[in-house]
């Protein structure tokens, strides 16, 4: 097999059936195919060494056997630091997997947060809402698959899942095409995919799924910065990224460190959006800052980030999650700060 491609090494290591294999191919950083010698070089995790010099040890035997190749090495760096989560994001290098295929999707935007609970999901579909009534075609898709709520938010009672042509079938409400793991799980069913399976998972609401030709697709990120996070923003061509947050410091902590991810994997940041900015009282007419609002992008010490909009707390917002119609559906002055949004992440694409 003189010319492999290394796009078809990757794929043939990510089906070895070895344990943790799915991100341990992810954290390839190069290949080198030089007449009967192929050179993988693996970033690794010191204290993960002994598993992984057990499964590379598996790759070469079998690249082998696949290729006809003499030689096939792999061999050892640990310049940054693998992370589940928080802490210090590592430095990331797109990787040497070709990115999704994914034009019919339009342009990406992943929507996250850093924090829970600050209304990623709430905005993620009133953005796809307004978008549609501004006359785009636009995808949803609910990436939080340990807690997916997109389908809560638009109504959807579960159903069966429906493959068509070997196609997962999303739904489309408010001309928004959905697709979130909460249509496919029972409600009490807690998932507890790790890795691989989660990865596996992602793509296949990716790939497999009928969206058709959108415009704009959004994708509701689980909070946090973990695996998800970033194999999107290395394999999904993103158009950007917008970064949620409420005003008070305890989010902010977070919303940075989803801000640092995004810039570590050359992620362009589309800008910020303040929820739960402030509270306008409708008996005294007066304004509280619940959560000690404003000035997001300087307290982040990112002021170049653009300032999206700032979202009160209203009331009908909070009833219509729960009754399962974005607020943004009604397309009226009320709901206009969504509409707003939405042409400003359109005017900085
Ligand atoms: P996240 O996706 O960040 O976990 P959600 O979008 O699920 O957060 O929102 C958490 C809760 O806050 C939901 O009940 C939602 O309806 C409510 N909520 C979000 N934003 C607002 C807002 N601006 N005003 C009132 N309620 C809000």
């Amino acid at each position: 097999m003189a010319d492999i491609k290394k796009d078809e090494i990757i794929l043939f290591l990510e089906n070895l059936k070895i344990k943790n294999n799915y991100n341990l191919v992810s954290n390839i950083e190069d290949i080198d195919i030089k007449n009967n010698l192929i050179q993988i070089v693996l970033n690794v995790d010191e204290k993960e060494k002994e598993d992984i010099e057990a499964a590379t040890k598996i790759w070469q035997r079998e690249l082998s056997k696949f290729t006809g190749f003499d030689d096939c090495r792999v061999i050892f760096t640990s310049h940054r630091k693998l992370s589940e989560s928080s802490k210090e994001v590592p430095s990331l290098k797109k990787p040497v997997r070709e990115n999704y295929q994914l034009q019919h999707l339009g342009k990406i935007i992943a929507v996250a947060s850093g924090k829970g609970g600050v209304g990623k999901s709430t905005i993620a579909s009133n953005i796809a809402v307004s978008l549609s009534n501004l006359g785009y075609k636009v995808g949803l898709l609910d990436a939080d698959i340990y807690g997916p709520s997109q389908q809560k938010m638009f109504g959807i009672v579960k159903s069966e899942t429906k493959i068509k042509d070997k196609k997962i079938q999303p739904e489309k409400v408010d001309n928004v095409t959905l697709i979130s793991m909460g249509m496919m799980i029972p409600d009490d069913q807690a998932i507890v995919w790790r890795g691989p399976m989660l990865m596996r998972a992602i793509q296949q609401l990716l790939m497999d799924v009928e969206w058709g030709h959108q415009d704009f697709t959004i994708i509701d990120l689980p909070p946090g910065t973990g695996d998800i996070h970033i194999t999107l923003a290395q394999k999904v061509n993103l158009a950007g990224a917008v970064v949620v947050s409420t005003p008070q410091d305890i989010a902010l902590i977070d919303a940075k460190k989803a801000i640092n991810l995004y810039k570590k994997t050359n992620t362009r940041i589309l800008g910020v959006i303040e929820n739960m900015s402030y509270f306008e009282c409708s008996s005294c007419g007066e304004r509280h800052e619940i959560f000690s609002g404003g000035n997001i992008p300087q307290r982040l010490g990112e002021e170049n980030v653009e300032l999206l909009g700032e979202i009160p707390l209203i009331k009908e917002i909070r009833e219509c999650s729960d009754k399962g119609v974005p607020f943004a559906s009604d397309d009226t002055e009320r709901t206009s700060i969504f509409k707003q949004i939405s042409k400003k992440i359109i005017s900085v694409l």
